[in-house]
């Protein structure tokens, strides 16, 4: 056995990181301060890239093994316009109460151990992003729950103003409905979130069928932010670069980068090699997310938008 690595978060970067690691023969501690299963504010949309990555670490078939649902098409409403899309290859639908448990249960058999308090310095950080330090006014919030009612095949979202709504199919039948908006939008409902929901009437009529499961989590305030050049641990997943979550990567880029870190660690590479490797996958959703962040700000994304083609839309925010 090569030494045992300590990883700081046992989430999808977390746990990816500790099976790369054993996979290497190394030992590994992970620091996880929540108990699972847990539900987690996320839009639980999985691009089909995922399946070679989680194939890497040997968690594709406990993937299948949780009954996902298949989303074949892209829906995309910005008020006045609508665009549809088959998917070129189908994408996922899991709950994050079962994909982050899944993952962190497969750690555990392969070995690694759990502990709720840091006992050494983390070699890895995969602690997820940090909470915004945007002044009041600003600042951005997520949102979710599941809902009951017809299910459908279609991933959609629905941007009005500078925030908007996805919602897709997980397991079970079950629909989340989970968005991101402003924080003055959100004060003018009292963070009433189905009120919000009723501000754009293709969103409200889409909803109409449905009937929520349970209270609404939020999280917050969102910044979407890189540390790229952090070279005193290896940085995974969130805590490594939050991108856009309109953009459908973050769960893909957890799992690659979660799995280049434990590798990397395992092996003892330098920390800016790996930041490298991680450069190159990160650079183009992020980019693309940004661009597409600021044309919304400025309403001019109800323009821009419908005239890209969606599968291109969709490509250029895939990571690398
Ligand atoms: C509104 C919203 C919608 C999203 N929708 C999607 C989507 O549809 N598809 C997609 O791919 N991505 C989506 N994302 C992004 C996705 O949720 C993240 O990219 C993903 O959770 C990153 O995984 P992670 O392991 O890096 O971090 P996390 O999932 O945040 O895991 C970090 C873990 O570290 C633990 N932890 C933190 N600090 C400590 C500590 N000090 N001690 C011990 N444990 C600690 C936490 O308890 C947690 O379990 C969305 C994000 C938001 C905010």
């Amino acid at each position: 056995m090569c030494k045992t690595i300590t990883i700081l978060g046992g989430g999808p970067a977390g746990a990816s990181a500790a099976l790369a690691a054993m996979e290497l023969g190394c030992g590994v501690m992970l620091i996880e301060k929540s108990k699972f299963p847990r539900h987690k504010v996320c839009g639980e949309f999985f691009s089909p890239e995922i399946e070679p990555d989680l194939a890497r670490i040997g968690a594709w078939q406990a993937f299948l093994s949780a009954a996902p649902a298949r989303i074949r098409r892209m829906k995309l409403n910005f008020g006045a316009a609508e665009k549809t899309a088959s998917l070129a290859e189908p994408a996922w639908g899991l709950s994050r109460s079962a994909f982050d448990a899944l993952l962190l249960q497969r750690a555990i058999a392969a070995g690694a151990k759990i502990s709720r308090e840091t006992t050494s310095v983390p070699q890895i950080i995969a602690s997820g992003r940090k909470v915004a330090a945007t002044a009041r006014g600003g600042r951005l919030f997520g949102f979710k729950a599941h809902f009951e009612g017809p299910p459908d095949d279609a991933v959609e979202l629905y941007f009005f103003g500078s925030a908007y709504v996805g919602i897709n199919a997980v397991e079970n039948g079950f629909t989340n409905v989970c968005g991101l908006a402003p924080e003055e939008l959100l004060r003018t409902f009292d963070f009433d979130f189905d009120r919000v929901l009723l501000e754009s009437p293709a969103l409200a009529e889409r909803v109409k069928p449905l009937t929520r499961r349970f209270d609404w989590l939020s999280t917050g305030p969102l910044e979407f932010k890189q540390h790229l050049s952090d070279t005193t641990a290896y940085r995974a997943g969130d805590a490594l670069s939050f991108v856009d979550p309109f953009t459908g990567s973050g769960l893909v880029a957890a799992v690659k980068t979660g799995s280049l870190a434990g590798a990397a660690a395992a092996r003892s590479d330098p920390v800016p090699d790996y930041l490298a490797q991680c450069r190159q996958s990160l650079r183009k959703p992020f980019e693309v997310a940004g661009v597409f962040r600021k044309a919304l700000k400025s309403r001019f994304a109800e323009t821009l938008a419908p005239l890209i083609p969606s599968r291109i839309l969709f490509a250029l925010t895939r990571p690398r």
